[in-house]
């Protein structure tokens, strides 16, 4: 029997496609950046069917992309140009299966949708705080295989450490059941933490049990105007110190970032008459009540522009203008794209190291024509976008892309950092891993990858460079 007719026996015909007008959104991703071919799309409903689909692919020597809603920014959802690889799509396995509200545990399919996930745990009066802008398409499974980060990673961490337990179809179609919830488990390897961020290059994850935290019933959030990068890092500290654990987000934006985004996105306004080469956005949230945080960052502040760490500051008056500060900051990747040729970085630092790093990049500007730097980031993780913009139609582009970008990471791993901070290594960073891995590392990676999947079917030319 042909693979296609085995799917099909398992998942309904309906769910293995096969013609190229239908493939088409699955075999390029949302930026236009990456495509390729498949040989067909398979849509199983549950774990079972997606243990039996592996195991098919894995009979016929078929080699599998796992997919969720393929928002990720490094190719790691699109398969390679050989036509011969089978896409296997999470879009059905979206069950919540149970929320746990003593536990504050939410239990849920990996093709769950960021968003639904959401409203699930306000519906319980928690919070699943992982706030990425692609809310409404990315699925949970997507989000643990890139080990997600997005603003609120400053207070609750990453999607590392919202993932309790997890269920992974592996590599010859057995069924990695670890959901469990629990917060001390240490009996023995924590064998789910391979998978959160391996980019479906070791298994397919279908359910997982995700940390829930209390909603918070109050939240702040200012726009300020900054004299320098080290300024912001002062800042960062001073309201630590002022704020404690409420400090959620801390989104560090260079002038000409914002300035762009004023210019490209109709209906947005400039957040200060002020001028300044900095500005942070910031966030405070707490389960007391609203006014005593309000109190609490208008003092935080305005110490801070005594101390002369920031040079002006507005505080959001309702929602609605909290809502116009956070439209600044999700419109950058929009923004960007409409000003020229974009070549975004993904880096990370020691959060000492930031201002250095930016102060190295910087010098980039001067040295090739027509390049652009606007900078974005998230200050209290160290993770700062350095986004390189040439014009559009400026030649010999893509050599000067790879050039900007190799000292970009170059620059970080010079300094300690990473180059794939939150986005994952997907296609794009595969061949760049050893500026910031060292050889044993890049060999416990290889060895792990032959242990879990020997045939090498699992996204193949994802994430570990060939040895
Ligand atoms: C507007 C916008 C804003 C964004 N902001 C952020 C941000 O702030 N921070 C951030 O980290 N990212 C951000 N992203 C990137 C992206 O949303 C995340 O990487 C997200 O986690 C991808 O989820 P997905 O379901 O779309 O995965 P996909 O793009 O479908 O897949 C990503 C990778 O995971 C693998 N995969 C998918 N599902 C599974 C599964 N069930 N089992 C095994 N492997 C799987 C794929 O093979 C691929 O390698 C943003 C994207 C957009 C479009």
């Amino acid at each position: 029997m042909s693979l296609e007719a085995e799917l099909a026996a398992i998942v309904g015909t309906a769910n293995v496609i096969t013609e190229a007008e239908a493939l088409r959104p699955a075999v390029s991703d949302w930026r236009g950046r990456y495509s390729g071919r498949a040989r067909c799309l398979v849509r199983p409903a549950a774990t079972a069917e997606v243990a039996r689909v592996v195991a098919a692919c894995a009979r016929h020597g078929a080699a599998m992309v796992p997919q969720g809603g393929n928002t990720g920014v490094c190719g790691g959802a699109i398969p390679d140009a050989g036509g011969r690889e089978v896409i296997v799509s999470l879009a059905r396995m979206n069950r919540i299966r149970g929320l746990d509200a003593a536990n504050n545990t939410i239990a849920v399919e990996a093709g769950c949708i960021l968003a639904e996930v959401n409203r699930a745990a306000e519906a319980a009066g928690r919070l699943f705080p992982m706030d990425l802008g692609s809310e409404g398409s990315c699925q949970i499974g997507g989000t643990i295989s890139t080990n997600a980060g997005g603003t609120r990673v400053l207070r609750w961490g990453n999607m590392r450490e919202l993932v309790l337990g997890l269920e992974v179809v592996l590599a010859d179609g057995r069924v990695l059941d670890a959901m469990r919830g629990l917060r001390k488990d240490n009996a023995g390897y924590d064998l789910k933490q391979m998978f959160i961020g391996a980019e479906g290059t070791l298994g397919i994850v279908t359910g997982a049990v995700l940390k829930l935290v209390p909603r918070p019933a109050a939240s702040a959030t200012a726009f300020v105007a900054l004299e320098s990068c080290e300024a912001a890092l002062g800042l960062i500290d001073h309201l630590r110190g002022a704020l404690g654990d409420r400090l959620s987000a801390f989104e560090l934006i260079s002038a000409p970032q914002l300035e762009a985004v004023l210019a490209q996105i109709p209906g947005t306004r400039r957040p200060l008459a002020t001028t300044a080469p900095w500005w942070v956005l910031l966030e405070a949230a707490d389960s007391g009540a609203q006014q005593v945080l309000d109190d609490a960052l208008e003092q935080g502040l305005m110490q801070a522009l005594d101390a002369g760490l920031a040079r002006d500051a507005s505080v959001a008056r309702s929602g609605r203008e909290a809502q116009e500060f956070w439209r600044l900051r999700h419109s950058v990747s929009e923004a960007n794209v409409k000003t020229g040729r974009v070549i975004s970085h993904d880096t990370s630092v020691p959060v000492s190291r930031v201002p250095e790093f930016i102060a190295r990049c910087s010098g980039l500007a001067g040295r090739f024509d027509g390049l652009r730097l606007h900078v974005v980031g998230h200050l209290g993780d160290g993770n700062v976008h350095m986004v390189a913009i040439f014009p559009p139609g400026q030649p010999g582009l893509d050599a000067l892309a790879r050039e900007v970008s190799r000292e970009v990471h170059e620059i970080a791993a010079g300094l300690g950092g990473s180059i794939a901070a939150e986005h994952g290594v997907g296609q794009s960073l595969r061949d760049q891993l050893a500026i910031c891995r060292s050889p044993v590392e890049l060999d416990l990676m290889r060895g792990l990858k032959r242990l879990l999947d020997p045939q090498g079917l699992m996204n193949p030319g994802k994430v570990v460079p060939a040895g």
